[in-house]
Protein backbone atom coordinates (compact mmCIF):
# COMPACT_ATOMS: atom_id res chain seq x y z
CA UNK A 1 0.00 0.00 0.00
CA UNK A 2 1.61 3.53 -0.69
CA UNK A 3 2.12 5.62 2.20
CA UNK A 4 1.22 8.94 0.67
CA UNK A 5 -1.12 10.22 2.92
CA UNK A 6 -2.78 11.98 0.18
CA UNK A 7 -3.02 8.48 -1.71
CA UNK A 8 -4.91 7.47 1.67
CA UNK A 9 -8.08 6.16 -0.14
CA UNK A 10 -9.96 6.67 3.45
CA UNK A 11 -8.79 10.57 3.78
CA UNK A 12 -11.15 11.70 1.52
CA UNK A 13 -13.53 9.13 0.62
CA UNK A 14 -16.21 11.97 -1.06
CA UNK A 15 -14.43 10.23 -4.28
CA UNK A 16 -15.21 7.03 -3.60
CA UNK A 17 -18.62 7.38 -2.82
CA UNK A 18 -21.30 7.52 -6.14
CA UNK A 19 -24.03 10.23 -6.40
CA UNK A 20 -26.72 8.56 -7.74
CA UNK A 21 -27.46 4.63 -8.56
CA UNK A 22 -27.80 5.10 -12.70
CA UNK A 23 -30.52 4.55 -14.69
CA UNK A 24 -30.99 1.01 -16.25
CA UNK A 25 -29.61 -0.23 -13.11
CA UNK A 26 -31.20 -1.66 -10.09
CA UNK A 27 -29.97 -0.60 -6.81
CA UNK A 28 -29.46 -3.55 -5.04
CA UNK A 29 -27.08 -4.89 -7.56
CA UNK A 30 -25.55 -1.78 -7.84
CA UNK A 31 -25.18 -1.25 -4.36
CA UNK A 32 -23.61 -4.56 -4.35
CA UNK A 33 -21.04 -4.43 -7.57
CA UNK A 34 -20.08 -0.81 -6.25
CA UNK A 35 -19.12 -2.03 -2.79
CA UNK A 36 -17.42 -4.85 -4.18
CA UNK A 37 -15.36 -2.76 -6.64
CA UNK A 38 -15.40 -0.56 -3.82
CA UNK A 39 -13.53 -2.72 -1.25
CA UNK A 40 -11.27 -3.95 -3.95
CA UNK A 41 -9.59 -0.60 -4.03
CA UNK A 42 -8.78 -0.35 -0.72
CA UNK A 43 -7.89 -3.87 -0.23
CA UNK A 44 -5.60 -3.11 -3.05
CA UNK A 45 -5.02 0.86 -2.43
CA UNK A 46 -5.79 1.37 -6.03
CA UNK A 47 -7.88 4.92 -6.08
CA UNK A 48 -11.43 4.12 -8.14
CA UNK A 49 -13.26 7.17 -8.75
CA UNK A 50 -16.99 7.01 -8.65
CA UNK A 51 -17.19 7.57 -12.18
CA UNK A 52 -14.95 4.28 -12.91
CA UNK A 53 -16.81 2.54 -9.98
CA UNK A 54 -20.05 3.48 -11.55
CA UNK A 55 -18.94 2.10 -15.14
CA UNK A 56 -17.59 -1.04 -13.73
CA UNK A 57 -20.91 -1.57 -11.61
CA UNK A 58 -23.03 -1.44 -14.88
CA UNK A 59 -21.30 -3.59 -16.85
CA UNK A 60 -23.81 -4.14 -19.28
CA UNK A 61 -24.46 -0.72 -21.18
CA UNK A 62 -28.33 -0.16 -20.07
CA UNK A 63 -31.67 0.36 -22.32
CA UNK A 64 -32.43 3.54 -22.74
CA UNK A 65 -35.54 4.05 -20.75
CA UNK A 66 -37.30 5.49 -23.46
CA UNK A 67 -37.62 2.65 -25.85
CA UNK A 68 -41.32 1.23 -25.70
CA UNK A 69 -40.00 -2.11 -25.58
CA UNK A 70 -38.13 -1.39 -22.36
CA UNK A 71 -41.66 0.27 -20.87
CA UNK A 72 -42.98 -3.19 -20.64
CA UNK A 73 -44.37 -3.65 -17.51
CA UNK A 74 -47.56 -0.74 -17.55
CA UNK A 75 -50.56 -1.61 -18.52
CA UNK A 76 -52.19 -4.62 -20.03
CA UNK A 77 -50.93 -7.04 -22.61
CA UNK A 78 -51.69 -5.35 -25.87
CA UNK A 79 -49.67 -7.22 -28.25
CA UNK A 80 -51.61 -9.25 -31.22
CA UNK A 81 -51.13 -12.19 -33.59
CA UNK A 82 -49.96 -10.68 -36.42
CA UNK A 83 -47.67 -8.77 -34.57
CA UNK A 84 -45.88 -11.68 -32.87
CA UNK A 85 -45.99 -14.81 -35.93
CA UNK A 86 -44.41 -13.16 -38.60
CA UNK A 87 -42.91 -15.01 -41.58
CA UNK A 88 -40.34 -13.65 -42.98
CA UNK A 89 -36.36 -14.67 -44.12
CA UNK A 90 -33.94 -16.49 -41.59
CA UNK A 91 -31.61 -17.15 -40.13
CA UNK A 92 -32.68 -14.29 -37.09
CA UNK A 93 -35.59 -12.16 -37.23
CA UNK A 94 -33.92 -9.28 -35.21
CA UNK A 95 -30.88 -9.92 -38.09
CA UNK A 96 -32.98 -10.07 -40.65
CA UNK A 97 -36.80 -9.41 -40.78
CA UNK A 98 -36.36 -6.18 -38.25
CA UNK A 99 -33.88 -4.62 -40.83
CA UNK A 100 -35.72 -5.52 -43.60
CA UNK A 101 -38.25 -4.02 -41.83
CA UNK A 102 -36.87 -0.99 -41.33
CA UNK A 103 -35.25 0.14 -44.60
CA UNK A 104 -38.93 -0.40 -45.82
CA UNK A 105 -40.12 2.00 -43.71
CA UNK A 106 -37.87 4.56 -44.63
CA UNK A 107 -38.26 3.79 -47.81
CA UNK A 108 -41.92 4.51 -47.39
CA UNK A 109 -40.88 7.93 -45.34
CA UNK A 110 -38.57 8.92 -48.32
CA UNK A 111 -41.25 9.00 -50.84
CA UNK A 112 -43.49 11.23 -48.49
CA UNK A 113 -40.46 14.15 -48.73
CA UNK A 114 -41.72 17.54 -50.67
CA UNK A 115 -40.49 16.84 -54.52
CA UNK A 116 -37.91 19.70 -54.40
CA UNK A 117 -36.07 17.67 -51.41
CA UNK A 118 -36.78 14.71 -53.51
CA UNK A 119 -34.94 15.54 -56.22
CA UNK A 120 -31.57 16.06 -55.07
CA UNK A 121 -31.38 12.87 -53.93
CA UNK A 122 -28.05 11.25 -54.81
CA UNK A 123 -27.61 7.69 -52.44
CA UNK A 124 -29.33 5.92 -49.44
CA UNK A 125 -26.86 4.85 -46.77
CA UNK A 126 -27.58 2.37 -44.06
CA UNK A 127 -25.22 1.75 -40.75
CA UNK A 128 -25.82 -0.74 -38.22
CA UNK A 129 -24.24 -0.48 -34.77
CA UNK A 130 -23.90 -2.66 -31.90
CA UNK A 131 -24.94 -6.53 -32.03
CA UNK A 132 -25.70 -5.96 -35.86
CA UNK A 133 -22.68 -4.88 -36.68
CA UNK A 134 -21.02 -7.16 -34.63
CA UNK A 135 -22.87 -10.10 -35.70
CA UNK A 136 -24.62 -9.08 -39.18
CA UNK A 137 -22.56 -10.59 -41.48
CA UNK A 138 -23.00 -14.21 -40.11
CA UNK A 139 -27.05 -12.85 -40.53
CA UNK A 140 -26.95 -12.02 -43.84
CA UNK A 141 -28.10 -7.85 -41.95
CA UNK A 142 -26.85 -6.22 -44.84
CA UNK A 143 -28.47 -8.45 -47.78
CA UNK A 144 -32.14 -8.13 -45.78
CA UNK A 145 -31.20 -4.34 -45.49
CA UNK A 146 -30.45 -3.97 -49.07
CA UNK A 147 -33.96 -5.76 -50.00
CA UNK A 148 -36.45 -3.85 -47.70
CA UNK A 149 -34.52 -0.64 -49.44
CA UNK A 150 -35.44 -1.88 -52.67
CA UNK A 151 -39.44 -2.89 -52.01
CA UNK A 152 -39.08 -6.19 -50.96
CA UNK A 153 -41.08 -7.22 -47.75
CA UNK A 154 -40.39 -10.02 -45.25
CA UNK A 155 -43.39 -11.98 -45.32
CA UNK A 156 -43.43 -12.23 -49.68
CA UNK A 157 -39.69 -11.79 -50.30
CA UNK A 158 -37.96 -14.83 -52.58
CA UNK A 159 -35.25 -16.17 -50.54
CA UNK A 160 -34.12 -16.63 -54.01
CA UNK A 161 -33.49 -13.24 -54.38
CA UNK A 162 -31.62 -12.87 -50.93
CA UNK A 163 -29.45 -16.00 -51.98
CA UNK A 164 -28.72 -14.16 -55.14
CA UNK A 165 -27.02 -11.22 -53.26
CA UNK A 166 -24.87 -13.73 -50.97
CA UNK A 167 -24.16 -15.34 -54.56
CA UNK A 168 -23.70 -11.85 -56.69
CA UNK A 169 -22.81 -9.11 -54.01
CA UNK A 170 -22.02 -6.75 -56.30
CA UNK A 171 -25.33 -5.88 -58.17
CA UNK A 172 -27.06 -2.85 -58.21
CA UNK A 173 -30.06 -1.93 -58.24
CA UNK A 174 -31.98 1.48 -59.85
CA UNK A 175 -33.94 3.37 -57.24
CA UNK A 176 -36.23 5.98 -57.90
CA UNK A 177 -37.65 8.72 -55.71
CA UNK A 178 -39.89 11.26 -57.61
CA UNK A 179 -37.22 12.69 -60.21
CA UNK A 180 -33.89 11.36 -58.83
CA UNK A 181 -32.78 7.95 -59.70
CA UNK A 182 -29.53 6.76 -58.32
CA UNK A 183 -28.37 3.15 -57.57
CA UNK A 184 -28.18 0.89 -54.10
CA UNK A 185 -26.32 -1.70 -53.37
CA UNK A 186 -24.35 -3.86 -50.97
CA UNK A 187 -21.92 -1.12 -50.44
CA UNK A 188 -24.52 1.25 -48.82
CA UNK A 189 -25.14 -1.07 -45.88
CA UNK A 190 -21.88 -0.13 -43.48
CA UNK A 191 -20.75 -2.27 -40.67
CA UNK A 192 -20.51 0.34 -38.14
CA UNK A 193 -19.34 0.60 -34.63
CA UNK A 194 -20.30 -2.61 -32.62
CA UNK A 195 -19.80 -0.52 -29.27
CA UNK A 196 -21.21 2.35 -28.13
CA UNK A 197 -23.76 4.34 -26.40
CA UNK A 198 -26.60 2.83 -28.02
CA UNK A 199 -30.51 3.19 -27.05
CA UNK A 200 -30.43 -0.62 -28.08
CA UNK A 201 -28.04 -3.01 -29.13
CA UNK A 202 -29.63 -3.54 -32.20
CA UNK A 203 -29.63 -0.04 -33.79
CA UNK A 204 -29.49 1.27 -37.17
CA UNK A 205 -29.54 4.77 -39.04
CA UNK A 206 -30.50 5.54 -42.13
CA UNK A 207 -30.08 8.50 -44.51
CA UNK A 208 -31.27 9.98 -47.66
CA UNK A 209 -27.78 12.15 -49.02
CA UNK A 210 -28.31 14.67 -51.87
CA UNK A 211 -24.02 14.62 -52.02
CA UNK A 212 -22.46 15.08 -48.42
CA UNK A 213 -25.97 16.74 -47.17
CA UNK A 214 -28.52 14.46 -45.51
CA UNK A 215 -32.29 15.56 -46.22
CA UNK A 216 -33.58 12.53 -44.43
CA UNK A 217 -32.19 10.70 -41.57
CA UNK A 218 -34.16 8.29 -38.72
CA UNK A 219 -32.47 6.00 -35.84
CA UNK A 220 -34.25 2.54 -35.46
CA UNK A 221 -33.81 -0.30 -33.25
CA UNK A 222 -34.63 -3.74 -34.05
CA UNK A 223 -35.96 -4.98 -30.45
CA UNK A 224 -36.52 -8.74 -30.70
CA UNK A 225 -39.22 -11.26 -32.91
CA UNK A 226 -39.11 -8.65 -36.02
CA UNK A 227 -40.20 -6.18 -33.82
CA UNK A 228 -39.31 -2.35 -34.86
CA UNK A 229 -38.88 0.92 -32.45
CA UNK A 230 -37.29 4.33 -33.90
CA UNK A 231 -36.32 7.45 -32.16
CA UNK A 232 -39.97 8.91 -31.34
CA UNK A 233 -41.61 5.61 -31.54
CA UNK A 234 -45.20 5.72 -30.45
CA UNK A 235 -47.07 2.40 -30.32
CA UNK A 236 -50.02 2.42 -32.80
CA UNK A 237 -53.46 3.29 -30.44
CA UNK A 238 -55.31 0.21 -29.80
CA UNK A 239 -59.27 -0.82 -28.14
CA UNK A 240 -59.16 -1.97 -25.06
CA UNK A 241 -58.87 -5.82 -24.91
CA UNK A 242 -62.06 -7.66 -23.12
CA UNK A 243 -59.90 -9.18 -20.41
CA UNK A 244 -57.14 -6.98 -19.70
CA UNK A 245 -53.97 -9.11 -17.99
CA UNK A 246 -50.81 -8.42 -17.77
CA UNK A 247 -49.79 -11.71 -15.66
CA UNK A 248 -50.32 -15.48 -15.79
CA UNK A 249 -52.03 -14.99 -12.50
CA UNK A 250 -54.57 -12.39 -13.93
CA UNK A 251 -54.64 -14.43 -17.58
CA UNK A 252 -55.76 -17.56 -15.25
CA UNK A 253 -58.16 -15.63 -13.45
CA UNK A 254 -59.78 -14.66 -16.38
CA UNK A 255 -60.43 -18.39 -17.75
CA UNK A 256 -61.12 -19.52 -14.70
CA UNK A 257 -64.15 -17.54 -13.47
CA UNK A 258 -65.47 -17.72 -17.04
CA UNK A 259 -65.01 -21.19 -17.22
CA UNK A 260 -63.46 -20.53 -20.47
CA UNK A 261 -59.55 -21.76 -21.72
CA UNK A 262 -56.89 -19.40 -21.51
CA UNK A 263 -57.10 -19.53 -25.59
CA UNK A 264 -60.59 -18.20 -25.92
CA UNK A 265 -59.58 -15.32 -23.33
CA UNK A 266 -57.01 -14.69 -26.04
CA UNK A 267 -59.20 -14.85 -28.76
CA UNK A 268 -61.60 -12.66 -27.26
CA UNK A 269 -58.72 -9.89 -26.53
CA UNK A 270 -57.51 -10.54 -29.92
CA UNK A 271 -61.18 -9.51 -31.79
CA UNK A 272 -61.61 -6.64 -29.12
CA UNK A 273 -57.65 -4.91 -29.36
CA UNK A 274 -57.53 -4.69 -33.07
CA UNK A 275 -61.62 -5.19 -33.95
CA UNK A 276 -61.58 -8.08 -35.55
CA UNK A 277 -64.07 -11.26 -36.56
CA UNK A 278 -63.13 -14.64 -35.38
CA UNK A 279 -62.79 -15.87 -38.54
CA UNK A 280 -60.27 -13.24 -39.33
CA UNK A 281 -58.12 -14.10 -36.39
CA UNK A 282 -58.25 -18.14 -37.17
CA UNK A 283 -57.40 -17.13 -40.42
CA UNK A 284 -54.53 -15.61 -39.72
CA UNK A 285 -53.73 -18.28 -36.99
CA UNK A 286 -54.02 -20.91 -39.85
CA UNK A 287 -51.60 -19.20 -42.40
CA UNK A 288 -49.02 -19.12 -39.53
CA UNK A 289 -49.76 -22.94 -38.68
CA UNK A 290 -49.70 -23.70 -42.40
CA UNK A 291 -46.43 -22.02 -42.94
CA UNK A 292 -44.82 -23.74 -39.80
CA UNK A 293 -45.53 -27.13 -41.71
CA UNK A 294 -44.64 -26.27 -44.46
CA UNK A 295 -40.59 -25.13 -43.15
CA UNK A 296 -41.04 -28.75 -41.78
CA UNK A 297 -41.71 -30.27 -44.43
CA UNK A 298 -39.29 -28.35 -46.88
CA UNK A 299 -36.44 -28.66 -44.58
CA UNK A 300 -37.27 -32.38 -44.53
CA UNK A 301 -36.73 -32.88 -48.02
CA UNK A 302 -33.35 -31.48 -48.12
CA UNK A 303 -30.52 -33.82 -49.04
CA UNK A 304 -28.06 -34.91 -46.97
CA UNK A 305 -25.00 -33.41 -48.53
CA UNK A 306 -26.76 -30.04 -48.73
CA UNK A 307 -24.27 -27.80 -46.79
CA UNK A 308 -25.76 -24.67 -45.24
CA UNK A 309 -24.19 -20.97 -46.19
CA UNK A 310 -21.11 -19.60 -44.24
CA UNK A 311 -18.19 -20.82 -43.14
CA UNK A 312 -18.86 -23.86 -40.39
CA UNK A 313 -20.06 -26.13 -43.57
CA UNK A 314 -22.03 -27.63 -41.14
CA UNK A 315 -24.54 -30.33 -42.85
CA UNK A 316 -28.26 -30.45 -43.00
CA UNK A 317 -29.00 -33.37 -40.57
CA UNK A 318 -32.83 -33.14 -40.57
CA UNK A 319 -33.48 -35.73 -43.29
CA UNK A 320 -31.20 -38.21 -41.85
CA UNK A 321 -32.02 -37.83 -38.31
CA UNK A 322 -35.41 -38.64 -39.30
CA UNK A 323 -34.84 -41.80 -41.27
CA UNK A 324 -32.79 -43.03 -38.78
CA UNK A 325 -35.42 -42.29 -35.48
CA UNK A 326 -37.81 -44.49 -37.64
CA UNK A 327 -35.47 -47.52 -38.03
CA UNK A 328 -35.26 -47.75 -34.33
CA UNK A 329 -37.04 -50.23 -32.67
CA UNK A 330 -38.64 -48.61 -29.48
CA UNK A 331 -41.30 -46.19 -29.91
CA UNK A 332 -40.56 -43.56 -28.18
CA UNK A 333 -36.78 -42.89 -29.76
CA UNK A 334 -38.89 -42.76 -32.70
CA UNK A 335 -41.14 -40.09 -30.91
CA UNK A 336 -38.25 -37.77 -29.80
CA UNK A 337 -36.24 -38.41 -32.87
CA UNK A 338 -38.78 -37.26 -35.36
CA UNK A 339 -39.59 -34.46 -33.06
CA UNK A 340 -36.03 -33.71 -32.84
CA UNK A 341 -35.56 -34.02 -36.64
CA UNK A 342 -38.79 -31.66 -37.19
CA UNK A 343 -37.12 -29.12 -35.08
CA UNK A 344 -33.57 -29.42 -37.01
CA UNK A 345 -35.71 -29.24 -40.37
CA UNK A 346 -37.38 -25.99 -39.51
CA UNK A 347 -34.06 -24.58 -38.00
CA UNK A 348 -32.27 -25.62 -41.08
CA UNK A 349 -34.24 -23.69 -43.52
CA UNK A 350 -33.63 -20.72 -40.84
CA UNK A 351 -29.90 -21.37 -41.63
CA UNK A 352 -30.25 -21.33 -45.16
CA UNK A 353 -32.43 -18.14 -44.73
CA UNK A 354 -35.27 -19.23 -46.31
CA UNK A 355 -38.53 -18.35 -45.39
CA UNK A 356 -39.45 -18.96 -41.39
CA UNK A 357 -42.10 -17.86 -38.90
CA UNK A 358 -40.58 -16.12 -35.56
CA UNK A 359 -42.42 -17.76 -32.64
CA UNK A 360 -40.91 -16.09 -31.18
CA UNK A 361 -37.76 -15.34 -33.14
CA UNK A 362 -36.00 -16.73 -36.05
CA UNK A 363 -32.87 -18.13 -34.39
CA UNK A 364 -35.85 -20.08 -32.30
CA UNK A 365 -38.13 -21.09 -35.17
CA UNK A 366 -37.27 -24.79 -35.21
CA UNK A 367 -39.50 -25.31 -31.35
CA UNK A 368 -43.03 -24.48 -32.36
CA UNK A 369 -43.34 -26.17 -35.93
CA UNK A 370 -41.64 -29.41 -34.21
CA UNK A 371 -44.49 -29.39 -32.42
CA UNK A 372 -47.10 -27.83 -34.55
CA UNK A 373 -45.83 -30.82 -37.22
CA UNK A 374 -45.65 -33.50 -35.18
CA UNK A 375 -49.44 -32.68 -33.14
CA UNK A 376 -51.14 -32.31 -36.84
CA UNK A 377 -49.10 -35.20 -38.58
CA UNK A 378 -48.37 -37.88 -36.28
CA UNK A 379 -50.99 -37.30 -33.59
CA UNK A 380 -53.70 -35.85 -36.11
CA UNK A 381 -54.74 -33.72 -33.43
CA UNK A 382 -58.20 -31.67 -34.92
CA UNK A 383 -57.20 -27.99 -36.65
CA UNK A 384 -58.99 -26.10 -34.04
CA UNK A 385 -56.61 -27.47 -31.08
CA UNK A 386 -53.49 -26.68 -32.44
CA UNK A 387 -55.63 -23.36 -33.17
CA UNK A 388 -56.23 -22.90 -29.68
CA UNK A 389 -52.63 -24.02 -28.62
CA UNK A 390 -51.06 -21.44 -31.07
CA UNK A 391 -53.03 -18.75 -29.44
CA UNK A 392 -52.11 -19.50 -25.63
CA UNK A 393 -48.34 -19.89 -27.22
CA UNK A 394 -49.13 -16.72 -28.08
CA UNK A 395 -49.89 -15.67 -24.78
CA UNK A 396 -47.38 -17.37 -23.24
CA UNK A 397 -44.75 -14.93 -25.81
CA UNK A 398 -46.75 -11.70 -24.85
CA UNK A 399 -46.09 -12.30 -20.98
CA UNK A 400 -42.24 -12.60 -21.78
CA UNK A 401 -42.02 -9.84 -23.93
CA UNK A 402 -44.40 -7.77 -21.70
CA UNK A 403 -41.87 -8.16 -18.62
CA UNK A 404 -38.96 -9.00 -19.93
CA UNK A 405 -37.34 -9.42 -23.41
CA UNK A 406 -37.15 -11.78 -26.69
CA UNK A 407 -34.05 -10.24 -27.65
CA UNK A 408 -30.82 -12.27 -27.49
CA UNK A 409 -29.27 -9.07 -27.92
CA UNK A 410 -30.64 -8.17 -24.50
CA UNK A 411 -31.06 -11.97 -22.98
CA UNK A 412 -29.07 -14.53 -24.55
CA UNK A 413 -30.74 -17.63 -25.49
CA UNK A 414 -32.61 -18.22 -22.72
CA UNK A 415 -35.01 -15.17 -24.19
CA UNK A 416 -35.34 -17.50 -27.83
CA UNK A 417 -34.95 -20.69 -27.32
CA UNK A 418 -36.54 -20.82 -23.66
CA UNK A 419 -39.35 -18.50 -24.30
CA UNK A 420 -40.22 -20.80 -27.46
CA UNK A 421 -39.95 -23.75 -25.42
CA UNK A 422 -42.67 -22.52 -22.85
CA UNK A 423 -44.58 -21.40 -25.52
CA UNK A 424 -44.44 -24.71 -27.11
CA UNK A 425 -45.08 -26.65 -24.03
CA UNK A 426 -48.55 -24.38 -24.10
CA UNK A 427 -49.33 -25.22 -27.17
CA UNK A 428 -49.02 -29.11 -26.85
CA UNK A 429 -51.30 -28.67 -22.91
CA UNK A 430 -53.88 -26.74 -24.67
CA UNK A 431 -53.79 -29.01 -27.49
CA UNK A 432 -54.90 -31.67 -25.60
CA UNK A 433 -57.25 -29.65 -23.27
CA UNK A 434 -55.52 -29.37 -19.86
CA UNK A 435 -56.50 -26.90 -17.32
CA UNK A 436 -55.17 -23.56 -17.59
CA UNK A 437 -53.61 -24.49 -14.67
CA UNK A 438 -51.30 -27.03 -15.99
CA UNK A 439 -51.21 -24.84 -19.17
CA UNK A 440 -49.38 -22.24 -17.22
CA UNK A 441 -47.08 -25.58 -15.19
CA UNK A 442 -46.04 -26.58 -18.84
CA UNK A 443 -45.33 -23.25 -19.73
CA UNK A 444 -43.36 -22.18 -16.79
CA UNK A 445 -41.32 -25.52 -16.14
CA UNK A 446 -40.11 -25.16 -19.80
CA UNK A 447 -39.06 -21.60 -19.40
CA UNK A 448 -37.66 -22.33 -15.71
CA UNK A 449 -34.94 -25.06 -17.58
CA UNK A 450 -33.57 -22.17 -20.01
CA UNK A 451 -32.76 -19.91 -17.69
CA UNK A 452 -29.27 -18.58 -17.98
CA UNK A 453 -29.02 -19.80 -21.70
CA UNK A 454 -26.23 -17.87 -22.88
CA UNK A 455 -26.22 -17.07 -26.96
CA UNK A 456 -22.98 -17.57 -28.68
CA UNK A 457 -23.06 -18.66 -32.37
CA UNK A 458 -20.21 -19.93 -33.88
CA UNK A 459 -18.68 -17.19 -36.38
CA UNK A 460 -21.82 -15.11 -36.01
CA UNK A 461 -24.12 -17.84 -37.79
CA UNK A 462 -26.88 -18.69 -36.95
CA UNK A 463 -26.43 -22.44 -36.85
CA UNK A 464 -23.90 -23.98 -34.04
CA UNK A 465 -25.65 -23.97 -31.01
CA UNK A 466 -29.37 -22.46 -32.57
CA UNK A 467 -29.98 -25.88 -34.73
CA UNK A 468 -29.46 -28.53 -32.16
CA UNK A 469 -30.73 -26.39 -29.62
CA UNK A 470 -34.20 -26.09 -31.41
CA UNK A 471 -34.58 -29.75 -31.04
CA UNK A 472 -33.58 -29.67 -27.55
CA UNK A 473 -36.26 -26.88 -27.00
CA UNK A 474 -38.94 -28.92 -28.51
CA UNK A 475 -37.92 -31.56 -26.56
CA UNK A 476 -38.18 -29.87 -23.02
CA UNK A 477 -41.26 -28.36 -24.32
CA UNK A 478 -42.32 -31.78 -24.94
CA UNK A 479 -40.95 -33.38 -21.21
CA UNK A 480 -42.86 -30.04 -20.15
CA UNK A 481 -46.00 -31.17 -21.13
CA UNK A 482 -45.34 -34.45 -19.68
CA UNK A 483 -44.55 -33.30 -16.23
CA UNK A 484 -47.28 -30.66 -15.78
CA UNK A 485 -50.15 -32.96 -17.04
CA UNK A 486 -48.92 -36.11 -14.67
CA UNK A 487 -47.72 -34.09 -11.58
CA UNK A 488 -50.19 -32.83 -9.27
CA UNK A 489 -51.29 -29.53 -11.10
CA UNK A 490 -52.04 -27.34 -7.34
CA UNK A 491 -48.63 -28.75 -6.24
CA UNK A 492 -46.71 -27.15 -8.76
CA UNK A 493 -44.21 -24.92 -6.73
CA UNK A 494 -43.17 -22.27 -9.29
CA UNK A 495 -45.52 -19.94 -11.36
CA UNK A 496 -44.81 -18.89 -14.20
CA UNK A 497 -44.80 -14.81 -13.85
CA UNK A 498 -41.96 -15.87 -11.20
CA UNK A 499 -39.80 -17.43 -14.05
CA UNK A 500 -40.50 -14.33 -16.48
CA UNK A 501 -38.87 -12.07 -13.45
CA UNK A 502 -35.88 -14.38 -13.30
CA UNK A 503 -35.56 -14.20 -16.69
CA UNK A 504 -35.58 -10.48 -16.80
CA UNK A 505 -33.25 -10.31 -13.92
CA UNK A 506 -30.83 -12.99 -15.70
CA UNK A 507 -30.92 -10.80 -18.62
CA UNK A 508 -30.12 -8.03 -16.91
CA UNK A 509 -26.91 -9.68 -15.42
CA UNK A 510 -25.71 -11.66 -18.00
CA UNK A 511 -22.36 -10.57 -19.09
CA UNK A 512 -22.81 -8.91 -22.74
CA UNK A 513 -20.28 -10.98 -23.90
CA UNK A 514 -22.97 -13.43 -24.15
CA UNK A 515 -25.64 -11.39 -25.86
CA UNK A 516 -25.43 -12.66 -29.84
CA UNK A 517 -22.02 -11.32 -29.83
CA UNK A 518 -20.32 -13.77 -30.91
CA UNK A 519 -17.11 -13.06 -28.92
CA UNK A 520 -17.61 -16.03 -26.43
CA UNK A 521 -18.73 -19.43 -25.52
CA UNK A 522 -18.85 -21.60 -28.19
CA UNK A 523 -18.18 -18.88 -30.54
CA UNK A 524 -14.87 -18.83 -28.99
CA UNK A 525 -14.08 -22.20 -28.12
CA UNK A 526 -15.18 -23.78 -31.66
CA UNK A 527 -12.18 -23.44 -34.42
CA UNK A 528 -13.25 -23.46 -38.02
CA UNK A 529 -10.16 -24.48 -40.47
S1 LIG B 1 -27.56 -19.13 -29.64
FE1 LIG B 1 -29.79 -19.00 -29.32
S2 LIG B 1 -30.22 -16.83 -29.14
FE2 LIG B 1 -28.19 -17.02 -30.03
S3 LIG B 1 -28.52 -16.89 -32.25
FE3 LIG B 1 -28.53 -19.06 -31.65
S4 LIG B 1 -30.69 -19.53 -31.28
FE4 LIG B 1 -30.52 -17.31 -31.28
Amino acid sequence: MSNNENDDLLNDTSNLLSQEIPAGVDRRTFLMRSAVVGATAVMTGRVVSAQERNERSTADPPLAQDLNVVKKSKGPVLTTVDEFYKVGPGPSSSHTIGPMRITYDFYQRATKLPADKLAKATAMKVHLFGSLSATGKGHGTERAALAGLVGKEPATVDPAFLDSLRDKPDQVFPMKLGTASFDVSLKDVIYDATKGDFKHPNTMTVKLMAGNDVLLEQEYYSVGGGFIEWKGYTPPKKNAPKYPFATMKELRAHADNNKISIAKVILANEMSIMGRTQEEVYAFVDKIINAMTATVRSGLKMPENDVLPGPIKLHSKAATVYKRAMDDSYQSDRGIGALSAYALAASEENGRGHLVITAPTGGSAGVMPALVYGLIENRKVPLEKVRDGMLAAAAVGYLCKHHATLSAAEGGCQAEIGVASSMAAALVATAYDAESRVVENAAESALEHHLGMTCDPVAGYVQVPCIERCAFGAVKAWTAYAIASNEIASRHRVDFDATVQALAQTAKDMNSKYKETSEAGLALSVVLC
